[in-house]
């Protein structure tokens, strides 16, 4: 067993770490948290110097690392700036589904543009009435001659209005029994006819991130726009969430941490009765407690990024590490705003956003009961 990362996992972290150094900047933060606009130019830049797609082959601009190397990058973005580095590490969402299954021309199409820093992509699988519960979907395609057909509204989705194009799931046999053996991966351009989006509202963190409804009106695309297999598309989605999963385990670990690293700075040199706020035992124990939390999270989520490298894929290990790392980051967060007393409730110093953005790896790509359910099944199995 070795848990030193190697030279050029170190090197990663560096390189990352010297980005955000020269690219993040605090009042760019919360100006564009408060805005709610994305940033374009940083994830452009980071697309450039080869921080997104980094687990892409080279010959689609990646730097044909893995898993692990690909969650180092989302912690260092992430510790970095909360809502910039979440930004940056969900520009190609989904782009894993035409990764491990599009086709040739998909691929060549579509994983440099995302790799490069060009092209936002999407994952559009939740629906109004179909949230956790995506084993039947109200979205349809249709075979029509040489396209495929689709009508359906799919909500919540990251980098709506803002995508080159959307993995779309869609309910293709609604004969199907059960229904998610029925479904498909269909990749939608965004300039296609009848796609349009709307965004879904303010929302409590992660701002910069466009969030939308897909609205798909009798929207045609060519039957090779189909990723994978048909009706083979649930279980390449639910084989998808065993990889974004540890990418949002990594979201979450590099929030506390940044969260972590700010408060501690702030203990240490602020002054009550006296005394360095640092030398109370009640902020030493708090200071404690994150600590730990943050290492057992950082241990769960790089084991989880080993273990699916070495083609071990164990969906309760992902699904620990997702739950785990998301709760580490509310706790965090929520202590460091408390040991930065009312400057930690204030926008200026940085926190309480960590804590806003924080709250999300407990809801999306599956909420944490839906990763309880996920670890249960495994631990216990298949009941009669
Ligand atoms: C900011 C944001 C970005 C998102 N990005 C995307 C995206 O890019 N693509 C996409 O497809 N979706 C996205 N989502 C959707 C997200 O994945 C869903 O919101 C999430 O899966 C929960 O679905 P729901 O909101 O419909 O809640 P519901 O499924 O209605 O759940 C409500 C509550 O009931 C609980 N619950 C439901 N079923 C069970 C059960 N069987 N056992 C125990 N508890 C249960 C849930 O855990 C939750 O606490 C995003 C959501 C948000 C808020």
């Amino acid at each position: 067993m070795d848990f030193q990362l190697s030279k050029t996992q170190k090197e990663i972290q560096k390189a990352v770490r010297d980005f955000c150094k020269g690219e993040f900047d605090k009042d760019l933060a919360l100006e564009l948290d408060r805005k709610h606009e994305y940033p374009t130019k940083i994830w452009k830049k980071a697309g450039e110097i080869g921080l997104i797609g980094v687990h892409f082959p080279e010959k689609y601009s990646g730097q044909d690392m893995g898993c692990l190397e690909c969650i180092l990058v989302v912690e260092e973005l992430c510790r970095n700036d909360s809502s910039i580095g979440a930004s940056v590490a969900l520009a190609g969402f989904a782009s894993e589904l035409v990764l491990h299954y599009g086709s040739d021309e998909l691929k060549e199409r579509f994983l440099p543009e995302v790799a490069e820093g060009r092209m936002l992509s999407a994952g559009a699988f939740t629906e109004p009435d179909h949230g956790s519960d995506i084993t039947f979907l109200n979205t349809t395609a249709v075979k029509d001659g040489e396209e495929w057909v689709i009508n359906g509204a799919k909500t919540f989705i990251t980098n709506g209005g803002i995508a080159g194009f959307y993995n779309v799931l869609c309910q293709t046999d609604p004969d199907a029994q059960p229904g998610y053996r029925g479904m498909s991966v269909i990749l939608v351009e965004a300039d296609r006819p009848g796609l349009t989006t709307q965004d879904v509202g303010e929302k409590m963190g992660i701002r910069m991130m466009a969030t939308t409804e897909v609205i798909l009106k009798d929207v045609r695309v060519p039957l090779s726009n189909l990723v994978g297999e048909e009706n083979r598309g649930f279980y390449q989605v639910l084989n998808f969430f065993d990889e974004s999963r540890i990418q949002v385990a990594a979201q979450a670990l590099g929030t506390a941490q940044g969260a972590f690293d700010r408060a501690l700075a702030y203990v240490k040199q602020r002054e009550q009765f006296g005394k360095k706020i640092a030398q109370f035992q009640a902020n030493q124990h708090k200071i404690a407690d994150m600590a730990t939390k943050i290492e057992l999270a950082r241990l769960i989520t790089y084991k989880a990024a080993w273990n699916y490298d070495q083609g071990h894929i164990d969906p309760k290990l992902t699904s620990m590490a997702k739950m785990y790392a998301a709760r580490t980051a509310v706790e965090v967060c929520d202590e460091a705003i408390q040991l930065m007393g009312g400057y930690g409730y204030m926008a200026e110093y940085e926190v309480e956003r960590f804590y806003r953005d924080a709250k999300i790896t407990e809801i999306y790509e599956g909420t944490k009961e839906i990763q309880k359910n996920t670890i249960a099944g495994g631990i216990i199995g298949k009941m009669k």
